[in-house]
């Protein structure tokens, strides 16, 4: 399925099948001699085969397209790998073009969780489901790296790279300022919240994330083409919104604190998550993964404004309120 957004400007909707997200916003930009196609999809069949119909009805060759990929996450990269070939021009950041090259750490990840008091049988359910591990980008890619404010031009647009961190390490928008368009990835999720979780090599990444939303609510914005869901206009309002959601999580955990220490997997079920699951024990395992490591994420930010400690215990890592 898909739309023309502006003229040359489409959203084609790449399903997630059994994801609480649903569906992917992968934006086509049609230009002169090119074209550039702004995030993909999960490396599944379900993903593929709806991309490339769509792209044939929009009359994309796929030789002379281009790729933007606004962060490491496998919905959004992992069908990159399907789509290019050694003509496209694959435009990525960094650290995540460093990361998703060398290995996924996911057996390090694995222990990080069990320490975090993750019981071993339900963290084995959570990693075989997560999409990452079962859909991820499955070759090497080589990646054309941009930084913040290198220039992308394509047919009318000029989009302009802007490094938002947080929701993951190197996440990328990109802005047109002419246009008054900010494609933003998962850094701005409408009717769902972004996932800020713990990542190894970040120390801070709530924090990071908080910065990078006010970064972004300075620029004079009249269109936004999230990664998910549909696309909205008021982004400021949007930032607001998201920063007291997590000042309300920040709370939840401080008084999840309350009654005596514990690991973040005791904390998590304190927290309410915006998912359709009336309690911790029936959410599925693969979502616990993501509920944990957004509660780690969350303790980080307490911990480095003295509020809570964190101890070892045995083989566990416990947090305490100060
Ligand atoms: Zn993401």
């Amino acid at each position: 399925m898909f739309e023309e957004i502006l003229p040359d400007l489409y959203r084609i909707e790449i399903p997630l099948p059994r994801s609480p997200l649903k569906a992917l916003n992968s934006y086509l930009i049609k230009g002169d001699k090119r074209f550039l196609l702004i995030d993909t999809g999960l490396n599944r069949a379900e993903c593929k085969s709806v991309m490339l119909s769509d792209l044939e009805i929009l009359n994309v060759d796929l030789k002379k397209t281009d790729f933007f990929i606004t962060h490491m996450h496998a919905d959004h990269l992992a069908l990159a790998a399907v789509l290019t070939n050694d003509k496209s021009r694959v435009y990525f950041n960094r650290k995540e073009a460093a990361m998703v090259s060398s290995e996924m750490p996911w057996q390090e990840a694995y222990a990080f969780f069990l320490t975090n008091g993750f019981p071993e049988h339900e963290l084995k359910k959570s990693l075989e489901g997560h999409p990452g591990y079962k859909y991820g980008l499955k070759r090497h890619l080589d990646f054309y790296i941009l930084h913040e404010g290198d220039p992308i031009e394509i047919g009318d647009y000029c989009f302009r790279c802007i490094e938002t961190p947080g929701h993951s390490p190197g996440h990328m928008c990109l802005y047109e300022a002419n246009k008054k368009i900010l494609v933003c990835g998962d850094h701005i999720l409408y009717d769902i919240t972004p996932n800020i979780t713990h990542w190894i090599g970040m120390k801070n990444p709530l924090k990071e994330y908080l910065t990078n939303l006010e970064k972004v609510y300075s620029l004079d914005v009249d269109l936004v083409l999230p990664g998910h869901r549909r696309f909205w206009t008021n982004h400021k309002s949007r930032i607001r919104e998201l920063q007291e959601h997590h000042q309300a999580r920040l709370g939840e955990i401080l008084s999840a604190l309350e009654d005596g220490e514990k690991t973040a997997y005791d904390i998590a079920p304190y927290v309410s998550w915006d998912i359709d699951y009336s309690s911790w024990e029936l959410f599925p395992a693969s979502q616990k993964w993501f509920a944990v490591g957004e509660t780690i994420a969350h303790l980080e930010y307490l911990e480095e404004e003295m509020k809570v400690q964190r101890r070892t215990r045995g083989d566990k890592t416990i947090f305490s309120s100060k």
